[in-house]
């Protein structure tokens, strides 16, 4: 049985195993937060994708 490691939901980066914040939604799906700065932009609806300090950041004209 392999352990996948989580992923935050809204940077993208990698979850030790035992941190991170766990966030139930009312359908029953699991989100993962690295930190709290990552859950509380997700609660603001923020758009990961337009946050340098995301691994999802995506900059006009990189591929
Ligand atoms: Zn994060």
């Amino acid at each position: 049985m392999s352990m996948t490691q989580n992923r935050c939901t809204f940077c993208g980066s990698q979850i030790e195993r035992g941190t991170g914040i766990m966030y139930v939604l009312n359908n029953g799906s699991v989100l993962w937060f690295c930190s709290s700065k990552c859950f509380k932009y997700y609660k603001m609806k923020k758009d990961p994708k337009k946050l340098a300090w995301t691994n999802r950041y995506m900059s006009r004209g990189r591929r």
